[in-house]
């Protein structure tokens, strides 16, 4: 099904039978071509990387503030919830939802008030003076104010067989998903704190875990490492690297790969959870923005940065909830902040109505 939104001329939403997640779109120029034959740079009173939970509702508080945000969201918008099945703790759906669904009624609810949609990456950004300047698709944004809700990636090993089986046994969050492994064995890949908490929490669920690590030594703290290697429904495979994860629908098992020998052995499982670390997105900010040591954006001031006008929402600062519901309430302090922020300065240059639609930016 096609159709576009009553009222707002250049959304179109694609919603195809097979329930694949429907997604929409705003028509804006997407080459250099179409943005100079539109008068030059797209400028924008608030700009929003990312469109995960965090940014499309940092999207909705600022579009109902009448400030008719840019939303880059990414060749992949989304975020991590677009490769995430049923998701259960995402409060209002009491049957659950699908993750891409989820993300697609964000987007509906963001696109409706206006927000300006663009499926492009950021490609360089210069934050040294206002409007904060950004290129996309070799497009330039110009910025009153910007929230970076870029969000962070799960690590995972790269083998096809695990990209093959992602959502039918195969996860990165076990919160998300270890409710479905309920009586089952399941494996954990990895041997840092995430690895280790995972495997703690999911014996809620599973009968048994079994934790698979490349190494004779985990990484995690010593606290983490004795309660799992004392907890009686884990157990570990030491220097064991996973070959290949088997099944055709759904996970079946594991081949193990001895670190050390080579030697192949099977381990009969029912889902894999992949724990092996997350990498936030922020190389394109890390000139400009403070991050920690694990490379997280440094937040000050509940949501705003070193640099006054840029404020920072969800997983690309935060490495301890990960939700999504704790993403969308902090993409909605980061547009309330924006916006009152907003209101203490004068524009730097005159915003420019919106230019008319030319070329559409492709949605997968
Ligand atoms: P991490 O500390 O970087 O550990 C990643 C683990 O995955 C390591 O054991 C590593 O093995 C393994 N690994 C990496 N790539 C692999 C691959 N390709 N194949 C197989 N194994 C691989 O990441 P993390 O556990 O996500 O933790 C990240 C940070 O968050 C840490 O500072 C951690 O303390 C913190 N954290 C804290 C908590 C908490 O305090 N509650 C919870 C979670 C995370 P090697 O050991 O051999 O390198």
């Amino acid at each position: 099904m096609t159709g576009s939104l009553s009222g707002l001329p250049g959304i179109s939403i694609i919603d195809d039978s097979a329930g694949e997640a429907a997604v929409a779109s705003v028509r804006r120029p997407a080459s250099p071509e179409a943005a100079e034959a539109n008068g030059g740079p797209v400028e924008a009173k608030v700009v929003i990387v990312g469109s995960g939970p965090a940014g499309l509702t940092a999207a909705i508080y600022a579009a109902r503030a009448n400030l008719e945000p840019v939303v880059l969201a990414g060749y992949v918008p989304g975020g991590q919830l677009m490769i995430t099945s049923d998701v259960e703790n995402y409060p209002g759906f009491p049957g659950g939802v699908q993750g891409p669904e989820l993300m697609s009624l964000f987007r509906e609810q963001a696109a409706r008030f206006g927000t300006r949609l663009v499926d492009v990456d950021v490609d360089r950004v210069d934050l040294s003076s206002r409007p904060f300047r950004l290129w996309a698709a070799g497009v330039e944004y110009r910025a009153q104010a910007l929230i970076v809700a870029s969000g962070a990636s799960a690590l995972w090993l790269g083998l096809e067989s695990e990209t093959r089986l992602r959502g039918k046994g195969v996860s990165a969050c076990a919160t998300c998903d270890g409710f479905f492994f309920r009586g089952k064995k399941v494996a954990v890949v990895g041997g840092g704190d995430t690895a280790l908490e995972e495997a703690t929490f999911l014996t809620r669920f599973a009968s048994e875990v079994v934790l698979i690590h490349r190494r004779g030594d985990f990484r995690a703290s010593k606290i983490m490492r004795d309660r799992a290697l004392a907890h009686p429904q884990i157990s570990v495979r030491w220097h064991s690297a996973i070959e290949e994860v088997k099944g055709d629908q759904v996970v079946t098992g594991l081949t193990l790969r001895d670190t050390r020998t080579g030697k192949l052995t099977d381990e009969a499982v029912d889902g894999l959870f992949v724990a092996i670390g997350y990498r936030p997105n922020t190389e394109v900010f890390r000139d400009w923005l403070e991050v920690d040591e694990r490379g997280y954006l440094v937040v000050r001031d509940e949501t705003g940065s070193r640099i006054e006008g840029v404020f920072i929402a969800g997983d690309v600062h935060d490495h301890r909830y990960r939700q999504a519901v704790t993403a969308a309430g902090d993409g909605c302090r980061a547009a309330i902040d924006a916006e009152r922020w907003l209101e203490t300065v004068e524009p730097v240059t005159p915003v420019a109505a919106p230019a008319p639609a030319v070329a559409a930016p492709s949605v997968a």
